[in-house]
């Protein structure tokens, strides 16, 4: 057999697949739509057929996966990818218990203002192919490091040539300039940077924290990126208790990310709307803090998504592995739950009914692990268990 990949209108077989994890509940057992001994048919870029591999129908080309799992390619649906420089230090300091006064992100707006727009470029590249070399085919990525207007447009310019997923995050902090007059920088991002930045951009964010944006602040801002065309999604109650899930669910924002600190209304709200809460393990495992609690948004019914956050500064991770066995070690996930909130719950956050699945229709994004059993993402952490990626169907790694 020779290794499957498709042009446009080829079709491909990969069957032998000991255990397929489709999403689909009407294709298989469980919410996950396990099959066990299945195979998938690819048509150019979408998937074309799901089923038992002794059922299935000739393809153009066929790759034998020899027993092991197939899962939907991962949706990384937070990012922080449109930066420069380095924080080493600040890791190595925070790790090794040293103050550290040097400027948080900050330091990275910085290195971001003064990089060459092929820097940029280049950056985002390299962690792109990382991510995809670990099973992630669909990403979500913001700005956020310019807050200037030509800084904050050319960040999203550059992301929109990879990805459809390209989130505004001009309110990330208020930048030192405007330190004295943090009216006038939500005023700018309301304003001229908006302006400059939603051609280029699906989504609006906020960071809504104390010392970064408050609750009033951060609803002018999304209110005025949903008359522009963004559809919001929020940076809510990750370090403290505030009014960021609250507001992510009052303007039905796609998702509220971190939710580590939530109160029982929080998490009610949660439940009851279309807001998916996307937890981001990474961070608190890189800054050493306490854990979000995905079995209480599970248990009241929430929708949840894990993803990585990969930034320089609190989660330099792009492994949506590594985050699976933290929120199964750490948050109270089962490897099913865990699978599931990083390929479907990454899609619900993204609200793209077209990836993190594996059914007819859908995109061709699959991650082949070097494993019998999706479970080993969780049970064998750390060790790189993808093998191979399709994403629309070509075989990328
Ligand atoms: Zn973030």
């Amino acid at each position: 057999m020779t290794t499957a990949g498709t042009t446009a209108g080829t079709t491909a077989l990969i069957t032998n697949i000991g255990s397929l994890v489709t999403n689909d509940p009407s294709a298989g057992d469980g919410p996950l739509g396990l099959l066990k001994n299945a195979a998938v048919v690819i048509e150019g870029e979408r998937i074309a057929w799901v089923g038992p591999a002794a059922g299935a129908p000739a393809a153009d080309t066929a790759y034998d996966a020899d027993g092991r799992a197939v899962i939907p390619g991962f949706v990384d649906s937070h990012s922080h990818l449109v930066f420069a420089g380095d924080r080493t230090e600040e890791f190595n300091a925070r790790m090794s218990g040293r103050p550290y006064s040097a400027g948080g992100i900050r330091t990275t707006v910085a290195a971001t203002r003064a990089a060459t727009d092929a820097d940029l470029e280049a950056n985002l590249t390299r962690y792109l192919r990382e991510a995809l070399r670990q099973g992630t085919t669909t990403f979500e990525t913001k700005s956020g490091y310019g807050l200037t207007v030509e800084d904050e447009a050319r960040a999203l310019r550059i992301a929109s040539a990879h990805t459809d997923e390209v989130t505004y995050l001009g309110a990330h902090i208020v930048p030192p300039d405007y330190a004295d007059d943090p009216a006038a920088y939500v005023a700018l991002v309301t304003g001229d940077m908006l302006e400059a930045c939603a051609p280029h951009a699906r989504w609006i964010d906020v960071f809504c924290e104390k010392g970064a944006f408050d609750g009033d602040q951060a609803r002018t801002i999304l209110t005025a990126g949903k008359a522009r065309g963004l559809h919001p999604r929020i940076h809510a109650n990750q370090l403290s208790y505030g009014p960021g899930v609250q507001l992510a669910v009052e303007l039905d924002a796609a998702s509220a990310d971190h939710c580590t600190h939530l109160t029982d209304e929080d998490v009610d709200a949660l439940a009851n709307s279309q807001t998916v809460a996307t937890l981001l393990p990474g961070a608190e495992f890189s800054t050493r803090a306490e854990w979000p609690n995905a079995r209480r948004l599970l248990d009241a019914g929430a929708t949840v998504a894990l993803s990585t956050d990969c930034n320089p500064g609190s989660s330099f991770t792009s492994s949506v592995p590594f985050c699976i066995a933290l929120a199964v070690r750490d948050m109270g996930m089962t490897p099913d739950e865990a699978v599931w909130s990083a390929t479907a719950g990454g899609a619900a956050a993204l609200r793209r009914g077209d990836v993190g699945r594996v059914a007819p229709g859908a995109y061709a994004d699959l991650a082949l692990l070097d494993a019998p059993s999706h479970v080993h993402l969780a049970y064998r952490p750390g060790v790189p268990l993808v093998s191979g990626v399709w994403r629309r169907g070509v075989r990328e790694a």
